[in-house]
């Protein structure tokens, strides 16, 4: 559920926890500085957000109107123009000194992310990791994926054929608030690369963090209006937002991005989407128990859950599963939950009370209907008003709602099977197919049950940071889990135009002077015989 609404600023703030205060870097005059980067009118009708970890007022924001958003594209389609036009060579001292800023910065960033998200600080530092591995990523590769290539031509020798790629134009991005740092510059990097202007729309909840990444990558260098940011809900500035772009790249619900693929269609535009998940993980009889339950926890609470790469479903080896099962739940209990500023909490605060609202209707919904609780299970207003335990269920069955559906939250429900077939039919058992793991003594008996499993990245003995830092290789959803990749080759081609330049030197296709067509045909299947004989591919 996005976030769009105006959280309520009449929420008590709950008992502060302790170091829950705004950290000091988050001065009024930056938080103002930063909302002022919003493109809308002066007189634009404000938003002000909530801090998840006390429900006191944080920001307040202008509010884009569709106009907004079309004066924005009209700017960002000169300044492409011109940003197409510069070399991959200052492109990428652009990418390489964001990449030292946002490392030099890195505070900053964390505070705006604990602040607006309310996760913890490990949690935000991820995100800090993530932008520079991206960034160092496009600016060392733009190169390799964005020059003219030769390829073979239609005659060898006499057809020169060039495969270019050209920028779409102008990408919206669509963010979520639940990576605000990721989410939001990961993707504008790697269309900025390809030489794109970027108009974008980060949830209003976290606008802060990513018009902190947007300060930064003008500071680096990027010129005015190549990256700009509106502000406001999807059922108001959507519609221009979608109307406007050559590339959509949402992320968000599954529900959100089937009407985003319906738009795009009927525009004929492209879109990457990156949606929703019910990950699975599958615990294997030969697994090292206490790995695989210091992996679980990392898998199932990061961002208190708000991971759309975090495990939900757990299977486990019917032969160790009560082995296994007390080693969760005992790490689980020593989790430290609270909000501080520093590095010493494990699980953080839900972010919107939306979204407290679904943790507790999920568990509640399962333990109504037989669900046994193992560890967590409620709310804990104590810390905070939007904190939940980090929680794992046992004897979830068919019909509870966090069965099928997913929670979005610090909620796991564990299974166990009897021979891996039915453990990997029932982590396929589900339309989503985001992200997965898999635990094994054996890398070679992981990596093929991996290949198995119906979802984009698997992870062998990892929860997701394997294969989400593995920044060469494409991550994204199978099924209802969206359509497209971020990250490798994928991950910028698909802000480009493919264009291929073929030119015919000599001789063409059609008869030259002085020669039958039927002599033509004889001498073409010919040469085509010689072509597979000889191996040509
Ligand atoms: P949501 O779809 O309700 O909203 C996401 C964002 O999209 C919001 O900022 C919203 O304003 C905007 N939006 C929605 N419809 C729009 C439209 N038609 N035009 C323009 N903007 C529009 O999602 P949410 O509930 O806020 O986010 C959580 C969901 O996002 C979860 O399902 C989660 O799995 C998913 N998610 C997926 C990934 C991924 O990479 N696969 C990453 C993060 C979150």
């Amino acid at each position: 559920m996005a976030t769009d609404a105006i959280l309520p600023t009449t929420t008590p703030p709950a008992p502060a926890a302790h170091g829950s205060v705004l950290p000091a870097s988050l001065t009024p005059a930056l938080i103002e500085r930063l909302a002022a980067r919003v493109v809308a009118a002066p007189d634009a009708a404000r938003v002000v957000t909530s801090a998840p970890y006390t429900g006191a007022p944080l920001a307040d924001l202008p509010v884009s109107t569709p106009g907004d958003v079309e004066d924005a594209f009209a700017r960002a389609r000169v300044a492409q123009k011109s940003w197409a036009a510069t070399s991959l060579s200052r492109r990428k001292k652009i990418l390489l000194r964001f990449h030292d800023l946002v490392l030099a910065r890195q505070d900053e960033a964390l505070d705006l992310m604990q602040a607006e998200n309310g996760k913890t600080r490990r949690d935000a530092l991820l995100e800090v990791v993530d932008i520079a591995i991206t960034s160092r990523y496009y600016a060392r590769n733009a190169a390799r994926y964005l020059e003219p290539k030769r390829r073979r031509g239609a005659i060898p020798l006499l057809t020169h054929t060039t495969e270019l790629r050209h920028p779409k134009g102008v990408v919206t991005v669509v963010s979520p608030w639940n990576y605000p740092l990721s989410m939001a510059a990961g993707d504008a990097v790697a269309a900025l690369t390809a030489g794109n202007a970027v108009v974008q729309k980060p949830d209003t909840q976290t606008a802060l963090t990513a018009l902190w990444s947007l300060e930064l990558m003008r500071e680096a260098g990027l010129p005015a209006d190549v990256w700009q940011m509106v502000v406001g809900r999807g059922s108001s500035i959507g519609g221009a937002l979608m109307d406007n772009a050559d590339y959509m790249m949402f992320t968000g619900s599954t529900a959100s991005g089937r009407k985003i693929a319906r738009d795009a269609g009927e525009r004929l535009i492209g879109a990457s989407l990156e949606l929703g998940g019910k990950n699975a993980m599958i615990v294997l009889d030969d697994a090292d128990i206490e790995k695989a339950a210091d992996g679980a926890v990392a898998a199932c609470f990061p961002s208190a859950g708000q991971l759309c790469v975090s495990i939900e479903r757990l299977y486990v080896a019917e032969s160790i599963r009560d082995r296994f099962v007390a080693a969760f739940v005992a790490r689980t209990e020593q989790l430290k939950i609270g909000a501080a500023y520093d590095y010493g909490i494990d699980v953080g605060s839900l972010t919107n009370p939306s979204q407290l609202r679904t943790v507790t209707a999920h568990v509640d919904d399962a333990v109504a209907k037989g669900a046994t609780v193992l560890a967590g299970g409620k709310a804990r207003p104590d810390l905070g008003p939007l904190f939940y335990e980090p929680t794992i269920l046992a004897d979830v069955t068919p019909g509870m709602t966090l069965h099928e559906h997913e929670t979005f939250g610090p909620v796991v429900s564990v299974y166990s099977y009897r021979s891996v077939d039915e453990a990997i039919e029932q982590a396929n058992a589900t339309p989503y197919g985001l992200n997965a793991s898999v635990w094994s003594g054996s890398g070679a008996r992981g990596r093929a049950v991996a290949a198995r499993v119906h979802a984009g990245t698997v992870n062998v003995n990892e929860a997701f940071a394997a294969a989400w830092g593995s920044i060469d290789a494409p991550m994204g959803g199978m099924g209802d889990s969206g359509l497209g990749r971020r990250h490798g080759a994928d991950g910028i081609l698909k802000y480009t135009e493919p264009q291929t330049v073929a030119h015919q030197r000599v001789q063409g296709f059609t008869p030259p002077a002085g020669i039958s067509p039927e002599t033509w045909a004889a001498l073409l299947t010919g040469a085509l015989k010689v072509l597979k004989a000889t191996g040509v591919r």
